[in-house]
């Protein structure tokens, strides 16, 4: 039986960052933890390992777990945060509000999420003010966290500036701050920063972090800053279904890209090659590049025919996501000549439109 990737005809996988693989790092630290037995239930040794490389990553006494995927991790951290008559204020699209099948209102019992626009997929402090202020009586659900996607769903970040000015308007208002960091790798990497400058230094309290994205099988780390914000999470994880028995099999892929420092290579890599592909293509006539490129995704404008055309040569992408467009997402194995070859596909179906 010939493998998928065997066959002449494999798609040419840009959809997303959840396309590929493991990296081979993850692998090492899986079938090393796979070399012993060990308690269950997160009491293992991988898990306090990874936990503690968390803090030393964060440079703070940060509180770690570990969950199955985004939704969970965004939905659960959320309820954490928020009683039922709470709301959540975040972009108009934000995944929590237009790609987690209403997770975030389920698992907090109906807190509300409040959308508002935003330049470039992020949300202003003018804009949070604004949600705030509107109203302030019994009927309205009151507003409690500010969410911010980092890097945004259209690929652009927030830098400490951002983060600080709009921390300041929650101060005011007594909101708290929740990052959904499912490319928070690749906003660390596009900024040159360290993840403590994008996250408890830029006044953010909860932080959830993919894996995934960067590299794992799968695996969310939610990382609380204010330890006091996660009483009783495991409990929270365990009635939700995310507590994982063999938990090590979470853990230590995520020591494997912490203690290697492979989730900065994996960002930087995949960053590197969305530029590529933005340099490659900005300039070809019949393309707009729509936002500018800070982290490893890439929208274009493109016409409907040629955008058929590259359907055709077995390109895939996504068009639902942010304000329509083409997507392009780069990951850890994303090759240089991959994305060459996709810049002369492209270049090709322009000259025969
Ligand atoms: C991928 C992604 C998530 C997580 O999605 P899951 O499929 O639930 O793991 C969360 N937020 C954003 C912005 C994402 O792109």
């Amino acid at each position: 039986m010939p493998y998928p990737s065997d066959r002449l005809d494999t798609p040419r996988f840009l959809a997303s960052d959840n396309t590929s693989g493991i990296c081979p790092q993850a692998l090492e630290y899986l079938l090393r933890a796979n070399d012993t037995d060990d308690l269950a239930y997160g009491n293992d040794r991988w898990t306090a390992l990874a936990s503690d490389r968390f803090r030393t990553l964060f440079e703070t006494d940060c509180e770690v777990f570990f969950v199955f995927n985004g939704t969970a991790a965004n939905s659960l951290s959320l309820a954490a945060l928020c009683q039922p008559y709470h709301s959540v204020i975040c972009h108009q699209l934000a995944h929590i509000e237009t790609d987690e099948c209403g997770g975030p209102e389920f698992f907090s019992n109906g807190s509300k999420l409040l959308t508002v626009p935003g330049d470039m997929g992020r949300i202003g402090p003018d804009h949070i003010e604004r949600t705030v202020t509107r109203r302030n009586d019994i009927h309205y659900p009151r507003p409690k966290v500010v969410s911010l996607t980092q890097a945004s769903e259209l690929g652009t970040v927030y830098d400490p500036d951002a983060l600080r000015a709009i921390r300041e308007v929650a101060d005011r208002h007594a909101l708290r701050l929740h990052m959904d960091g499912a490319r928070f790798a690749n906003a660390c990497a596009g900024l040159d920063l360290a993840p403590a400058e994008l996250s408890w230094r830029a006044g953010i309290d909860v932080l959830t972090f993919s894996g995934t994205k960067n590299g794992l099988a799968f695996g969310e780390a939610v990382i609380f800053f204010d330890r006091e914000l996660a009483r009783d999470f495991d409990y929270r994880c365990k009635q939700a279904g995310q507590l994982a028995s063999k938990m090590r099999y979470l853990s230590a892929p995520w020591l494997g890209l912490l203690e290697t420092g492979a989730w900065l290579d994996n960002a930087r890599h995949a960053n590197a090659m969305a530029q590529r592909l933005a340099a490659g293509v900005q300039h070809l006539d019949g393309v707009k590049l729509m936002f500018p490129v800070e982290a490893n995704s890439v929208f274009l404008e493109l016409a409907p025919a040629v955008q058929q055309s590259l359907r055709d040569e077995r390109w895939t992408f996504y068009t639902f996501i942010g304000e329509g467009g083409v997507r392009f997402v780069c990951g850890w194995n994303t090759t240089a000549e991959l994305i060459d070859r996709l810049i002369a596909d492209l270049s090709h179906a322009l000259s025969m439109a």
